[in-house]
């Protein structure tokens, strides 16, 4: 193995939308527990987005090295890491060290613990060549499966499985997709095919028609041209979807799914517009029985399942490849929505 260098380049920002600075920093040291990852490939997910406008009500802290969807080797270790040795192909994801200790952490609610630090947010991310995880939340990536597609499985993979799961959808129910042809949403049609789920994607446009219908959705709706309600009725049998997850970055997306969800259903919130709200009046809320939940990431028993299924073949990331020095660019066609599937950054270039 090539021997660790001293310096490294990365993409730095040091204030809200600054610019994206592609520069040489110093290769971090592990800490005892932790692992020194090499990281080849980094996806970029909406939530980097987020945090380089700083859209959340989040002290985002400055200068901030984003990136938590990072796929790799570990080439060094701390003292007391058992679990991983120097070669093993590894994952970064967004939950980066929690306490292990405390109630959330016993319960398997790793983001919700309230010591956990956050790749890319509030521990520096996958956008540089060489990051530091705590051993014991690194994912093991599954022999065979190539570097670069499994990548965004680190976080949008995880995140629309454990979403889907918490939707308690069952086997044969309706579940629409809102941004079903984003980097989270791309993935949610498989998973939910895979799960036994029949999928109504909602997106806008012809690319991302063609992938959700070639990847396992039955109907499509176009968010931008189509009459959405009468869409999701007609696609099931006028009764109304039994459950939604919604990664769309829009709050009107959620607000017209009050409209289609059938009674008794679930309606899952994954995606974090700026500020938005749910208006959700009680009388038919109540009348119809519906569930309204949020769902964060997902926890190390949700990653060892989601990257199961890739390895079974039956999920696979659709990925373009670019360089890291290109994110400003993958940053702009993201905001204008003009991604089908995800970007996945070539950390050497
Ligand atoms: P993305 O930009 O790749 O995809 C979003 C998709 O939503 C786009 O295809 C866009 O066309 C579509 N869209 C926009 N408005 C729509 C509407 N009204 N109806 C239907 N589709 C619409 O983004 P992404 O990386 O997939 O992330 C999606 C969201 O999920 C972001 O807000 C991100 O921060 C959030 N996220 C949440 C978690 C979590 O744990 N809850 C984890 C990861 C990401
Ligand atoms: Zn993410």
């Amino acid at each position: 193995m090539a021997p660790i260098p001293k310096t490294q380049k990365a993409i730095v920002i040091n204030e809200p939308r600054g610019e994206l600075l592609y520069k040489e920093i110093p290769v971090p040291t592990p800490e005892n527990d932790e692992l020194l990852v090499h990281i080849q490939y980094s996806g970029a997910c909406h939530s980097d987005l987020h945090a380089w406008k700083a859209d959340w009500p989040f002290q985002t802290p400055f200068p901030l090295i984003g990136g938590h969807e990072g796929a790799g080797v570990v080439v060094a270790k701390g003292d007391a890491v058992r679990n991983f040795n120097i070669g093993d192909r590894v994952g970064i994801k967004w939950v980066n060290s929690t306490c292990l200790d405390c109630r959330f952490c016993l319960q398997g609610a790793d983001g919700n613990c309230p010591k956990a630090t956050y790749s890319g947010f509030t521990h520096d991310g996958t956008f540089q060549q060489y990051g530091t995880v705590k051993a014991a939340h690194a994912a093991r990536i599954p022999d065979g499966v190539d570097l670069a597609m499994v990548a965004p499985i680190l976080c949008a993979g995880i995140t629309v499985y454990k979403a889907l799961k918490r939707s308690d959808a069952k086997p044969g129910d309706n579940v629409v997709i809102t941004g079903a042809g984003g980097g989270l949403g791309s993935l949610a049609v498989q998973y939910a095919k895979a799960m036994g789920f029949r999928v109504i994607g909602i997106d806008s446009g012809e690319a991302k028609k063609k992938l959700v219908l070639s990847t396992g959705g039955e109907a499509f709706i176009d968010f931008k041209t189509d009459d959405i309600v009468k869409g999701v009725l007609a696609a099931t049998d006028g009764e109304g979807a039994q459950a939604v997850v919604h990664v769309a970055v829009s709050e009107k997306a959620v607000e017209t799914s009050l409209e289609y969800i059938r009674p008794t259903g679930t309606i899952v919130l994954v995606g974090l517009p700026a500020d938005a709200v749910v208006h959700s009046p009680v009388f038919s809320h109540v009348l119809r029985t519906i569930t309204i939940r949020g769902s964060l990431v997902g926890n190390r028993e949700d990653t060892v399942e989601a990257l199961d299924f890739v390895r079974r073949g039956l999920v696979s990331t659709p990925i373009k490849i670019v360089g890291m020095s290109e994110i400003a660019h993958v940053y702009d066609l993201m905001e204008k929505g003009q991604i089908a599937g995800r970007y996945v950054l070539d950390t050497s270039k």
